[in-house]
């Protein structure tokens, strides 16, 4: 019997215990976000070879009335096990198509998907309804999506995203090189674009290693008509390296943090370039 007490006792940890319920209010508060519109958007500039905006990331927030700002990462998750993201993501990609029609009408605005919401029966019949409703063309939506969703259900993935193609809508495969990247994923999926995580950018310039791997990146990329985006590009060096090498486009630190909607003036220029 006290052995069986001391096991207790380190299995119901009053800290465990503190952590487990701040957990549940958070999951609870969670459920009710969408309806008390809590959730915002930020917008990240992307740039292309001469350093001309291009369009926005969108990037999701949650605004928790008293714990104030709370980054995706420490609720996207949860949201995804509690099966809340594919609600999440819907109200995610019409705010971003609504703030993008305020913009110049060559910008791209490019929303990130979850696995919860691409896996999501009848999602791309969402997302073409959703282009009609707020009137915002196909071919200026890009979707980004990672390498986790394509390990599943490999043959409706490729209709899902050849469907997406179609509609116009531009592909982005997300965080390339993080996870488990294969490339067959390359050959056999329609993407138009690849997005070098910033994992590979942080030390670009002073890790062979991490030169050898993005250029290697570049030029697969551009074998295979593809575009390539860096992300996490915070210095003025690491932007010259990456377009010397070829980089089609840049987003991160150096050119702008995700800003607030009203914040944008100063990367909206109207009137198509040159
Ligand atoms: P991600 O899609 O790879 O987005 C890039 C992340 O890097 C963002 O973090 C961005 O704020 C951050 N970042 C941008 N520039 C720099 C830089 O120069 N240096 C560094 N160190 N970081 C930079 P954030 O906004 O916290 O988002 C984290 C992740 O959460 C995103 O990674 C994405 O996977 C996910 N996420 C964000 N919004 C959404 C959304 O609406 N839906 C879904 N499903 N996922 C989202
Ligand atoms: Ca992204
Ligand atoms: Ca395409
Ligand atoms: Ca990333």
């Amino acid at each position: 019997a006290k052995k069986e007490g001391r096991r207790r006792a380190r299995t119901f940890d009053p800290a465990m215990l503190l952590v487990l319920e701040q957990r549940e209010l958070l999951r609870r508060s969670l459920r009710v976000a969408l309806q008390h519109k809590e959730f915002f958007l930020e917008y990240q500039p992307l740039v292309d070879r001469c350093r001309t905006v291009t369009g926005f990331e969108a990037l999701l927030r949650w605004r928790h009335p008293r714990l104030g700002v709370i980054p995706p990462i420490a609720f996207i998750p949860m949201a995804e096990a509690d099966g809340l993201m594919s609600e999440i993501g819907q109200w995610v990609l019409e705010e971003a198509c609504r703030a993008a029609l305020n913009w110049p009408d060559h910008y791209t605005v490019a929303v990130n998907l979850s696995p919860a919401e691409f896996l999501t029966v009848g999602f791309t019949d969402r997302v073409s309804q959703t282009l009609d409703l707020v009137g915002f063309p196909a071919e200026r939506l890009e979707l980004e999506i990672t390498e986790t969703v394509l390990l599943e259900r490999t043959t409706n993935n490729l209709d899902t995203l050849n469907t997406l193609n179609v509609l116009g809508i531009q592909i982005s495969l997300d965080d390339f090189g993080t996870e488990y990247s294969s490339l067959s994923y390359l050959k056999n999926f329609p993407f138009d674009n690849i997005k070098i995580d910033k994992y590979f950018i942080n030390d670009l310039l002073d890790d062979e290693k991490s030169q050898t791997i993005v250029r290697s990146i570049i030029s697969l990329s551009h074998g295979l008509d593809m575009r390539v985006t860096a992300e996490g590009v915070e210095t003025a060096e690491q932007a010259s390296w990456l377009l010397a090498e070829g980089c089609d486009r840049l987003q991160g630190y150096f050119l702008s943090p995700p800003l607030h909607v009203d914040r944008l003036g100063s990367f909206i220029r109207h009137g198509k370039k040159a």
